[in-house]
């Protein structure tokens, strides 16, 4: 499963779908921003290698996240 097919699936909370998945990589330069994956709860270097999901929502606009991985992805959309 590629992070494109992802794109367009329903997010399980509810009132979301996925807007956007891709590999990320230093997105902030020069900065040390730590994330957390929804799914594993893993510390994220936002500065190497992971997937960012942007979650568009009818109310609220979109939302970022970043998963460490397809498989992550995968998991949190209560996928295969
Ligand atoms: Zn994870």
């Amino acid at each position: 499963m590629t992070l494109s097919e992802f794109v367009g699936r329903p997010h399980p909370d509810g009132g979301a779908t996925v807007a956007h998945a891709a590999t990320h990589y230093r997105w902030t330069p020069g900065s040390n921003t730590l994330g957390r994956c929804p799914q594993c709860g893993a510390e994220l270097e936002l500065s190497e290698r992971h997937v960012l999901v942007t979650l568009s929502r009818e109310i609220g606009g979109d939302d970022r996240h970043h998963l460490c991985d397809e498989a992550c992805v995968a998991a949190w959309l209560g996928g295969e």
